[in-house]
């Protein structure tokens, strides 16, 4: 284990928020890994995994220890002529994974392309993007209880995935260290999701009229490159809201004065709503209070011009929640996790 005192963490968030952290620990093995919660426990600490970054609010200085989970490595195990089993370390970059499936020709991640972040951090909030979710090809992880050090396996019930949720990230918050994921793909046959409308017009402007699944990649990269703030130019994590869901009947409340309103069904009597309409509506889009921001392209992403602290994202945010729930009666929830 490699242990840095006092270091900035502004390399280590998106948000490229300026905070400090007392006790940063590199891991490039399980090995390494035990020995950082053996050094937390010595010294009483708190624990903080951070992959990427990429989904990180940092509004204060860590004084727990920082795990930055390192583990590297991807095999794979046919199963049949059709299906493929990949497990991939946790430390893995998210989108260099999915290039490996691509240049394997295995089916499944393509429209996940291009999230930001490590392959750990993916079950946390069930990543999905364009009409997919990891849930949708997940098989198993395994992961380090931080409470004794035991190895503990989950399948997709036991880890309980939902809308950008899992057990990971509500029961169960803190108390494993993931360290690799396995997906199960397809080999042949591949089972393209081309439905979201954005990927269909994307693929007719390639003049691509029979796709595979490097084309749908391809498609994806292209959308999110024209619609997502890139972080190494702009600070952000992405959504900072999830989608809220909300009973009909404050659907219809909305619709008799926003017409217009975007709403998809989600389940007996309940409809999810773009929040990014939410708060475009409410006047929010390309607001800026010093270098705190919301995206003038994407009202569902707050960016940092430069030097914002996380308290003053924060308190963006929260100005944000607010004004929403005055205006439309909705409560927002955030995506990002808060430190
Ligand atoms: C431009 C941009 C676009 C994005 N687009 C999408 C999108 O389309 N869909 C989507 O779902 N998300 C999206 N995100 C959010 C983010 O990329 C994902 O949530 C990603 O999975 C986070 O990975 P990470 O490694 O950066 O996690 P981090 O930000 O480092 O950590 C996120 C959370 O997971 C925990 N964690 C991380 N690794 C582990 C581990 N190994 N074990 C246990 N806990 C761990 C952390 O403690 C933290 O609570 C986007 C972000 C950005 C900046």
């Amino acid at each position: 284990m490699m242990l840095q005192h006092n270091v900035s963490l502004r390399p280590f968030n998106t948000f490229g928020i300026a905070v400090n952290a007392a006790h940063l620990a590199l891991a490039t093995d399980e090995q390494s890994i035990a020995e950082a919660l053996e050094y937390r426990q010595k010294q009483n600490l708190g624990l903080l995994v951070v992959g990427g970054g990429s989904n990180l609010l940092l509004t204060r200085d860590v004084e727990d220890l920082i795990l930055q989970n390192g583990l590297k490595g991807i095999t794979s195990q046919n199963i049949s002529e059709d299906t493929v089993l990949v497990t991939a370390a946790a430390g893995e970059n998210w989108h260099q994974f999915v290039v490996h499936c691509l240049q394997n020709d295995w089916g499944g991640v393509e429209n996940l392309s291009l999230i930001p972040g490590n392959v750990g951090a993916s079950p946390m909030q069930n990543i999905g993007a364009y009409g997919i979710e990891i849930k949708d090809s997940f098989y198993s992880l395994r992961a380090m209880d931080v409470r004794d050090g035991s190895i503990r396996e989950f399948d997709a019930e036991t880890s309980r995935f939902g809308y950008r949720e899992s057990i990971f990230k509500r029961e169960a918050k803190g108390h494993y260290i993931i360290l690799s994921v396995t997906y199960q793909l397809s080999r042949r046959n591949h089972r393209l999701n081309t439905s979201y409308g954005a990927i269909s017009q994307e693929l007719e402007k390639m003049g691509i009229a029979t796709p595979t699944i490097q084309d749908v990649s391809q498609a994806v990269i292209a959308i999110r490159r024209s619609k997502l703030p890139d972080p190494a130019v702009l600070g952000n994590a992405g959504s900072f809201f999830k989608n809220p869901v909300v009973e009909n009947a404050l659907l219809e409340n909305i619709r008799s004065t926003y017409p217009q309103v975007v709403a998809y069904p989600a389940g007996e009597g309940h409809s999810k709503l773009a929040a990014g309409w939410l708060i475009e509506t409410a006047g929010w889009k390309g607001f800026r209070r010093g270098d705190a921001g919301v995206h003038a392209l994407q009202a569902l992403v707050l960016v940092n011009y430069g030097h914002a602290s996380g308290k003053e994202i924060w308190q963006l945010s929260q100005d944000v929640v607010d004004d929403v729930h005055q205006k439309f009666g909705v409560e927002l929830e955030r995506e990002v996790n808060v430190y």
